[in-house]
């Protein structure tokens, strides 16, 4: 967990290659689904682009697809889901008909006023590699997304924090260092 810009798909990245179990980011599979021009594509693609968060069904029912496929057997690392409580809720009771559980819950815990920035360096390093900048990635959509994750996501870290599942890691740090308290958060449980 963590705003947009606090280093989910950088350290995701690294578990992958860690661990060797997918990541499944409901945000790449919406960006998937619009490029696609699949029906949830079509429904999601205005909301995504102004910051809004797509509604709990449409990203529930893809992520309980997606769960099903055989590379998610051995275990998957979730990356912008869950992002409401009633979300949470659902994977909750996904897991339970699949008799699994969360090995851990971790919050990348950053300084707002350094995501903006953060934002416009992805940007730049997008266009330098001659890739294509996402539709959400301006300022404005970015305030909105902002705005979203402390109106509905914080409150999912507030839910597995009373669970007792929450580990929080200080995401300022350099990358390195993130992912060796992410490593360590994984082995204190
Ligand atoms: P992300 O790639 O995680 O930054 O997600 C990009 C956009 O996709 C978000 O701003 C939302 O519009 C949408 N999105 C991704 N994941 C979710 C989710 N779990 N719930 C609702 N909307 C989502």
């Amino acid at each position: 967990m963590g705003p947009p810009g606090a280093g989910k798909g950088t350290q995701s990245a690294r578990l992958v290659a860690k661990y060797g179990v997918p990541q499944l980011s409901t945000g790449d599979m919406l960006r998937a689904a619009v490029k696609a021009g699949a029906p949830i594509g079509r429904q999601a693609k205005a909301i995504m682009d102004r910051g809004d968060l797509v509604p709990d069904d449409v990203v529930v029912g893809a992520i309980g697809q997606r769960l099903e496929a055989p590379d998610a057997a051995n275990g998957f690392i979730l990356d912008g889901f869950p992002r409401t409580v009633a979300q949470a809720h659902s994977l909750d009771a996904l897991l339970k008909e699949k008799g699994l559980r969360l090995d851990a819950v971790i919050e990348l815990v950053v300084d707002e006023r350094a995501l903006l920035a953060r934002m416009e360096m992805r940007v730049n390093e997008t266009i330098a590699g001659g890739g294509v900048v996402r539709a959400d990635d301006n300022p404005l959509s970015f305030k909105s997304r902002l705005e979203a994750y402390r109106a509905q996501t914080a409150p999912v870290s507030a839910y597995y924090a009373g669970k007792g599942e929450l580990k929080q890691v200080d995401g300022m740090a350099p990358v390195d260092a993130v992912s060796a308290a992410i490593e360590a958060a994984l082995a204190d449980r």
